[in-house]
C-alpha cells in the first residue's frame, strides 16, 4: 500500500516533531510525520537522543547562533505548554562554573545580547546563594536564572506531536527502511512493509540518520559516544535540600566537561540527578555499533569520573544508586546544525545537532520547515550558514 504526503518528516525526535508542527500549521494534512514511538519491551527500534527525563534548557552559549535558537524556542515553551496541555518545563535557572573567566564572560555577553539575564558571581558568591554546591574556589561563574533550567525532552517531543495533529498533520508509527529519490519526488519503503511516497521529504533521524544511508550522499556528521550516569536521591531530599538546585555545567580544569541536572523524577518512581560529560571524542562509524552502543551502559571509565564529580559537587548527597548508560550526538564541523538539501527541492536534512538541540528543538525544526516549504529562514538567519558548503 502506498501513503501520499506532500511534506514527509522522517523521525519522530525533537526536530521531527518540532518541524512537522510548523509544516501542519501551512499545510494541514498534507505533513506526514513517520518514524517509531517509544520502544516496547524487547522490540528494537532506532533510538533517539530524549528517551529520558532532563535536558538543561539555557540561553548563554558561546555562539550567538546557539543563543538565538534557544531564545526563540524557551520564549515559546509556555504556550506549547498550555496548548498542548503537556508540561515539559521547570524554569529553575542554570549556574555555569567556568575554569576560564573570560571563556565565561564571553557566553554570559553573548546570552545578555539575545535578552537573557546572566549575571557573574564570584566562587564565595555562588557558594552562598547554592549551599548544597561545593563551588571550587578558583572557579569562575555565571548565572541565569530566568529562561533557563530543564526541559522533560520526552515531553516536549509529544508536545509538539500533539500540536502537529492538532493542526491536521498525520503520524505514522514505522520506521524507513529504504529510500529513493526521483524527478517527481521521494519513495520511502517501510520495514513494516508499504511505502510512502511524497513531493518533499526531511530527514530529521539523529544519531541514525548520520550512519544509515538513507541520504545517498556523503554527510559532513560524525557520530560521538556519550555517557550518562544517573544518581538516585531519596524523594525527601529532592523535595528539601535539593529543591532549589539549578541545572549545572562544569567547565573546569582537568577536562571533560561536565553538565548536571536537578533531581527528577523518573517513569519508574524515583527521582535522579542526571549527569553527563563532554570530554574523549570517540566516534561510532556504522548502524550496528550505534546500536550496540545505545544498548550498553556507556563507557565504565566515563562513569567512575562523573560518580566522582557527583560526589565533588554534591558532598552532602546521599545516592541510593547509581544508573549509566550510552547516548550519542552528532556533530557538524562548522559546530551548526546541518540544514539543507541533500537532493534539491525533493530530499532535505536537518541533522548534526552539536548535542545542544533539546533546547532549541522548535527554532531548529522551523528553519527546517522553511527550508522544506523553499521560504527564507526566521528572524532574517542566512540559510548560507547551514549548508554542505559550509560545513565544507
Ligand atoms: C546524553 C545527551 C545529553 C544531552 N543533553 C542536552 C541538553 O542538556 N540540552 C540540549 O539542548 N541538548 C542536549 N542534548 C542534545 C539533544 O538531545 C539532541 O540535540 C536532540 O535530541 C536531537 O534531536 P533530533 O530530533 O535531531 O534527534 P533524536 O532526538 O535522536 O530523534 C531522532 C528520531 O529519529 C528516529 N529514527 C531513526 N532512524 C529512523 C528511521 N530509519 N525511520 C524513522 N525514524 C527513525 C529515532 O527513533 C528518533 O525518534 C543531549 C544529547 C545527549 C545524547
Amino acid at each position: 500500500m502506498t501513503q501520499r504526503a506532500k511534506y514527509l518528516v522522517i523521525g519522530r525526535g525533537m526536530l521531527g516533531t518540532a518541524a512537522g508542527m510548523h509544516l501542519a500549521t501551512v499545510a494541514g494534512d498534507a505533513v506526514l510525520l513517520l518514524g517509531p514511538g517509544e520502544p516496547v519491551g524487547a522490540a528494537r527500534v532506532p533510538l533517539g537522543a530524549f528517551h529520558d527525563a532532563g535536558r538543561i534548557t539555557r540561553i548563554a552559549d558561546e555562539n550567538p547562533v546557539w543563543a538565538e535558537f534557544a531564545r526563540h524556542s524557551i520564549a515559546r515553551y509556555r504556550q506549547l505548554e498550555v496548548e498542548s496541555e503537556i508540561p515539559f518545563y521547570r524554569t529553575c535557572g542554570l549556574l555555569w562554573l567556568d575554569a576560564d573567566s573570560a571563556r565565561l564572560a564571553h557566553a554570559a555577553e553573548v546570552g545578555a545580547e539575545a535578552c537573557a539575564d546572566v549575571v557573574l558571581l564570584s566562587a564565595e558568591e555562588a557558594r552562598e546563594r547554592f549551599p548544597e554546591i561545593a563551588v571550587p574556589a578558583t572557579a569562575a561563574c555565571a548565572w541565569q536564572p530566568r529562561q533557563a533550567g530543564v526541559i522533560d525532552p520526552r515531553a516536549y517531543r509529544a508536545a509538539m506531536e500533539e500540536r502537529t495533529i492538532a493542526k491536521g498533520g498525520r503520524v505514522l508509527d514505522a520506521v524507513a527502511a529504504a529510500l529513493a529519490v526521483d524527478g517527481g519526488g521521494v519513495t520511502v519503503a517501510l520495514a513494516e512493509g508499504g511505502q510512502i511516497r511524497a513531493e518533499r521529504a526531511l530527514i530529521a533521524t539523529g544519531a541514525y540518520g548520520a550512519l544509515d544511508g538513507l541520504a545517498q550522499r556523503r554527510l559532513p556528521l560524525a557520530v560521538l559516544r556519550r555517557t550518562t550516569v544517573m544518581a538516585e536521591v531519596a524523594a525527601e531530599a529532592a523535595a528539601g535540600p535539593l529543591a532549589d538546585l539549578p541545572s549545572l555545567i562544569g567547565k573546569l580544569a582537568p577536562a571533560p566537561w561536565w553538565y548536571l541536572t536537578p533531581p527528577l523524577l523518573y517513569p519508574d518512581g524515583r527521582y535522579y540527578v542526571k549527569i553527563g560529560e563532554t570530554g574523549e571524542e570517540i566516534a561510532l562509524t556504522d548502524v550496528a555499533a550505534l546500536d550496540a552502543w545505545f544498548a550498553g551502559a556507556g563507557d565504565p571509565r566515563v562513569v567512575e569520573f562523573l560518580r566522582a564529580v557527583v560526589a565533588r559537587v554534591l558532598p552532602s548527597v546521599e545516592v541510593l544508586s547509581w544508573r549509566s548508560r550510552g547516548c550519542a550526538v552528532v556533530h557538524t564541523p562548522h559546530g551548526l546544525p546541518l540544514l539543507d538539501w541533500a537532493h534539491p527541492a525533493r530530499l532535505a536534512v536537518a541533522l548534526g545537532c552539536m548535542g545542544s538541540a533539546a533546547k532549541s528543538a522548535d527554532a531548529i525544526g522551523e528553519c527546517a520547515a522553511r527550508l522544506l516549504q523553499g521560504q527564507p529562514f526566521p528572524g532574517g538567519l542566512d540559510p548560507a550558514r547551514f549548508t554542505f558548503a559550509a560545513a565544507g
